[in-house]
This record gives structure tokens, sequence and C-alpha cells, in this order.
């Protein structure tokens, strides 16, 4: 019979062969879209800043998540260091982007996934881990063997690669990526990303294909799927009126979505006067009725 968290059903021989696999592919990076090809285990830097010493701000049970990840036990949130986009109006920015946060071993992540559990915490709940996938799968797999046995839940941008979801596949229950921007351009320009929108696109059908519509216990905690994040921004720079027919046509309208309205400029945001200013309630009431054409019945709203 099939255990659950999933990556109980994957062996010692099979961890090992990703570790070596994504240690590999640390060598010349490609981890994530931008395919920057240094070499981060000889300490080279790409796009993200960091080389193959994984770094973390902070850990914690954290209660402000959306309801079914934080639970009434927290979510066990571990902060990665720096990060594969460059927002900049990002709200985490001494993290994601001055690099705040210390070097920890794989043992010592390894053990911070151990704690959170023993906390309470319902998942341990990776907060942009995209350019950590290689050692955040060496640190479970020593965390599985230890006794870890709670869900994993990847906290991502949506910049995704196949080749980190690959590794991700069987490992991840419950994927919740952000869907940011439905211009690439846009993306380019306010998150230094190029093809956003059709990395999302792949990114969000592969997670969908490996673990499916978002699901929770009878506690309403959790338990696998798919939970996307959309956040709109000022005079629809986040494109919600393309992102959710997108999602409702080729995902699932079953799709659970947050669809926040917390935007506020902070970081490099005044320097654009399109996101120089919060959005207003009728903006987000529009977000809304799309949301709503679209016959999206899950989910959270903010207002
Ligand atoms: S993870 Fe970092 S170094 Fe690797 S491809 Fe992405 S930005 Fe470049």
């Amino acid at each position: 019979m099939k255990k659950y968290p999933s990556y109980l059903n994957i062996s010692v021989e099979e961890f090992e062969k990703r570790i070596k696999d994504a240690e590999q592919i640390l060598q010349s990076c490609r981890i994530c879209p931008h395919q920057c090809g240094v070499n981060r285990i000889a300490g080279e830097k790409g796009l993200c800043r960091s080389t193959a010493q994984v770094m973390v701000s902070s850990y914690n049970a954290h209660f402000g998540e959306e309801p079914p990840i934080s639970g009434i036990g927290g979510s066990g949130t571990i902060f990665f260091t720096n990060c594969t986009l460059r927002c900049v109006f990002c709200q985490n920015y001494p993290i994601s982007q001055l690099g705040n946060g210390n070097p920890v071993s794989i043992s010592q992540l390894s053990k911070m996934m151990l704690d959170l559990q023993k906390r309470g915490c319902h998942n341990i709940n990776l907060v942009t881990p995209t350019h950590f996938v290689p050692q955040i799968i060496a640190a479970l797999g020593q965390a599985s063997k230890d006794g870890l046995s709670i869900p994993i839940v990847y906290n991502t941008s949506g910049y995704e690669s196949l080749t980190a979801l690959k590794l991700l596949e069987g490992i991840v229950d419950i994927y919740m990526p952000d869907a940011k921007y439905a211009d690439n351009m846009l993306a380019r320009k306010y998150s230094g990303a190029k093809n956003y929108f059709d990395v999302l696109k792949d990114a969000l059908r592969e997670m969908y294909r490996q673990i499916g519509d978002f699901k929770v216990d009878k506690n309403g905690v959790a338990i696998s799927g798919l939970l996307v994040r959309h956040l709109v921004l000022p005079h629809n720079l986040a494109g919600t009126d393309q992102i959710l027919p997108w999602i409702a046509q080729n995902i699932s309208n079953k799709t659970y979505i947050s669809l926040m309205a917390q935007y506020f400029p902070t970081f490099r945001a005044a320097d654009y006067p399109q996101l120089s200013r919060p959005i207003t309630r009728k903006e987000y009431q529009e977000a809304k009725s799309v949301l709503k054409q679209c016959g999206f019945e899950n989910g959270w709203l903010q207002q």
C-alpha cells in the first residue's frame, strides 16, 4: 500500500540517485529557467546569487498561510535566502534580494525539518526553495530516514524548470506556486525573469500532472494538490484577466486560488510609477469578477 507523505515511498537508492543527479546539475547550474551554467559547487554564483552553500533566513511555525496550510498547529516554514526572481516590489526583499540569512549544512537543514515536526507543524513549507532544490532533496532524504512524516509544501514564485520539478516528483505533496504575470515583458521588467508566463504554464501543467486537485483531511488540513496564489497588481499589471481564464481552461476550474489583495509598494517599487500605489477596491473587485466568471469556487478572497 502507498504510504503518505509521498516521499516515504522513495527508497534510499532512489534518493541517492536523485541527489547525485541534482549535484551534477549544480556543476553547470540549470536548476531554474535562467540556466546560468555556473559551477555552484566550485563557489560560482548565477542570477540567484547563491553558491551550493544553503542559506536560511529563519524557520518557524507559521500561522498566517491559507487556513488548510497553517491548520491549528502551524505550517513549518523554512525561508531560504536569495531568489531566482528580482521583483522590484518584493515584500521579503531583505531575505530574497539583500541576502539576509545564515549558512546551514545539509544535516542542519534536515534537523530543522525534524524540529518543525516535533513542534506540531502540519507540513514543511519550503519558502523560495527553487535554487536549493538539490540540497533540499539531500536534507529530506536524511530527515526521512530519521523519522520525518509530514508533507512537503513547495512554496514558489512559479518560475520553475521541468528539470527541478521532475527531481521533486513523488517528494512534494502540495505545490503552492504564485501565478505572477501573464505578460512576459512585464515579468522581465519587474522581476528579471525571461519568458515567465510560458515557463509558468509548463510548470503548472507539470505540478498538476504530479499531484492533481487540492485536497484536505477531515479537519480541513491540506493533504495534497495544487494551490495557486495570485497577487493582484495595480493597473492589472499581473494580467489577472488572462491568468485566471488560462488556469480554468488548461488546468481546472476546481483549482484552489488564493486571490491576494495585499500589494503595497516596497523595496524599489517607488521607482516604477505604475507600481507606486496599493491596489484600489475597484481593481480587487474586478479581479473577483474574473474569478467568478471563470467558475472558480475554491480558494480564498481577501476583501
Ligand atoms: S538556480 Fe541560480 S545559478 Fe542556477 S540557473 Fe537558477 S539563477 Fe542560475
